[in-house]
């Protein structure tokens, strides 16, 4: 389970925070890197990798 003390409320949820930025996300725009959150720019620039789940990320919904 993610640190409740990294969490932050974002479009009205709980979501986490982007470790690289501090951007405000909801679970299903979070990107996990390791242990960290990470926003879609920040995990494009950390790991090349586009996430294939862009464009269909359902809020609420814990991502693998
Ligand atoms: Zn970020």
């Amino acid at each position: 389970m993610p640190d409740i003390s990294r969490l932050g409320i974002h479009q009205g949820e709980i979501g986490p925070i982007c470790d690289f930025c501090g951007a405000r996300l909801t679970f299903g725009q979070s990107l996990p890197i390791d242990d960290k959150f990470s926003c879609f720019d920040c995990y494009k620039s950390k790991t090349g990798i586009t996430p294939s789940s862009d464009g269909k990320a359902v809020p609420g919904l814990p991502m693998e």
